[in-house]
């Protein structure tokens, strides 16, 4: 028997009629690094949504489905593009600006897409990638920078302020399929091509819900968040999306994501939330040691993309800002998990479940399969990869232009789940601990090392500002873990006191023999620790190694 009601598709154009009407003079804010930032409140946004997304269907004749990619900063331009291009029913495709051209000319290619709209201030990252864009017709430029990069080019080139003026800010935005594809975001690609990750008007709209709830963000329109995930990693956690729904007002960074601007904008500014991965909180925390700034506004801080370290957690409690992790992906929206202990907990008893990756919010199941595919039991300490399924979950990539739906045996289970290559372990209550990437998982003689437990650990000490650890070939054991150090400035501490230092958090078989001391950690397009190329250095023979008997 069917239910007697309503059935109105879940459309993004229904979360910006509610942003720009209910929620009118929220506001998004950009930073603009001069005396005043710019201001548009979300009535503006939508009145520009609806001439943008005129222009886009009038002057350059872009029809359902077509991709319309972005290679932009946080900015309310970018916010305007996130609900004009999916609500005329065309396909919003961020682009990920540090990627390295080969992945961005790949990217472009496989999605097809028609239409970039681009800051100019990345003018000089687009411009040499357009004659390897064979399907780019358009080129939409806003804000400033130079234009001459395009002189010449075999493309239109509009200005971004031009293709509004005039234009009725009202559209009819179609009643569309509510599994229409809205957006779609590239995996960072550790391994092989870029995947591309199809999000549909259902799933951003359920995923925007959730986003909202207590037990994840739990943010009203007394709050404004400081959105520094990029707008181009997983939809900035959902965030332009969750904040018209409740009129969250929003704070934009635009290029200035450095830790001196970042710190002024928290200062004048005063945000309630933020939300980035861990790089950008280690970063900021060193530039106030430095140079204070007042942080107090912050009530809650959702960070994720990569492990917390629990020391990093500590250092922002002492400073008042709670820290709450979060665990997702882009093929899951990206919210999977958030770390909120129970209810009625003092400060201590709340510690162990604040630093584990959290609970799936409604909307999200978990399971972990051990390595024989047995599913295992949540009791805490059996270790297996977490598998999601749900409403804002990937059940498959994008098979470019004329291809079918791609779905790889190492990604999706037969039974459709998403084998997410993260290992950890889950509590009776349903907490999930990640102690690895499958692939960065260390296995000596056997049994398994966490690097990310060894890493925590080492970052807890004073004179660590960060830490990684990878697996190094091992004549008797396998693999070892070489561990590599950036120490703070005037460190003292040598490898031998940073290894006994080790021994108090780890047993003695895990602890590295193989140390190096490098400048920095590198880093992938989105601010994670890149294992891969660790590895090769050490490989390649790069890194200073100390051994230690
Ligand atoms: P991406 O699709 O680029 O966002 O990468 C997703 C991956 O980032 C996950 O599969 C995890 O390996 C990692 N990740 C995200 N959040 C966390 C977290 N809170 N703790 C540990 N790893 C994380």
């Amino acid at each position: 028997m069917l239910s007697t009601m309503q059935d109105v598709p879940l459309l993004i154009s229904r979360i910006l009629r509610h942003g720009m009407t209910i929620h009118g003079k929220s506001q998004v804010t950009t930073w603009t690094g001069e005396a005043e930032p710019h201001r548009r409140s979300f009535a503006e946004i939508g009145a520009r949504a609806g001439r943008l997304a005129h222009a886009l269907r009038d002057e350059l004749g872009v029809r359902q489905d077509d991709r319309v990619a972005t290679l932009m900063w946080n900015n309310s331009e970018h916010v305007e593009a996130y609900f004009a291009i999916p609500s005329m029913g065309a396909v919003l495709h961020t682009l990920n600006l540090r990627l390295p051209a080969e992945q961005l000319v790949f990217i472009v290619n496989h999605a097809a897409d028609r239409v970039v709209l681009v800051n100019g201030t990345l003018l000089p990252l687009l411009a040499p990638l357009l004659p390897h864009l064979p399907t780019v017709e358009h080129v939409v430029v806003s804000g400033i920078g130079d234009r001459s990069a395009l002189d010449g080019l075999d493309v239109s080139v509009h200005e971004y302020e031009e293709l509004l003026e005039g234009r009725s800010a009202d559209y009819d935005w179609p009643e569309l399929d509510e599994r229409q594809a809205a957006a779609m975001c590239y995996t960072s690609g550790t391994t092989g091509d870029p995947k591309g990750v199809v999000y549909s008007h259902r799933s951003v709209y359920l995923h925007s819900m959730q986003v909202n709830m207590t037990e994840s963000m739990g943010l009203t329109d007394k709050d404004t968040s400081l959105v520094v995930v990029p707008q181009f990693h997983v939809n900035a956690w959902g965030l332009p999306h969750a904040t018209f729904m409740t009129g969250i007002n929003m704070l934009m960074p635009d290029r200035f994501l450095q830790p001196a601007p970042l710190a002024e904008m928290i200062e004048r500014e005063r945000p309630t939330h933020a939300a980035a991965v861990p790089t950008i909180w280690q970063g900021l925390l060193a530039e106030v040691a430095a140079n204070p700034r007042d942080l107090s506004s912050m009530r809650q801080v959702t960070i994720g993309g990569a492990a917390c370290p629990p020391s990093l957690m500590e250092a922002y409690d002492k400073l008042g800002v709670r820290l709450c992790h979060a665990w997702g992906m882009t093929e899951t929206s990206p919210l999977g998990t958030m770390a909120h202990p129970p209810s009625g907990l003092s400060a201590e008893e709340e510690w162990p479940y604040r630093i584990t990756q959290g609970r799936f919010p409604a909307g999200v199941e978990g399971r972990l399969v051990g390595p024989g595919g047995d599913v295992l039991p949540w009791d805490g300490t059996s270790a297996g990869e977490l598998e999601v399924r749900g409403s804002w979950i990937a059940g498959a990539y994008y098979g470019g232009v004329s291809g079918e739906p791609i779905r790889p045996e190492d990604k999706f289970s037969s039974d459709g789940w998403l084998k997410t290559g993260d290992v950890g372990v889950i509590s009776p209550d349903g907490f999930l601990t990640l102690t690895d990437r499958a692939k960065d998982v260390i296995k000596s003689g056997g049994e398994w090392i966490s690097s990310v437990e060894l890493e925590n650990a080492l970052m807890a000490h004073p004179e660590v500002a960060e830490a990684a650890v990878v697996a190094v070939p091992d004549d008797k054991w396998g693999e070892r873990p070489l561990a590599t150090v950036v120490l703070k400035e005037g460190a003292t501490a040598d490898y031998a006191a940073l290894r006994e230092f080790l021994a108090g958090s780890v047993a003695k078989w895990q602890l590295p023999e193989r140390w190096a001391s490098v400048p920095a950690v590198p880093k992938t397009s989105v601010g994670k620790f890149d294992k891969k190329v660790i590895r090769r250095q050490y490989a390649d023979g790069e890194l200073d190694v100390t051994t230690l008997g």
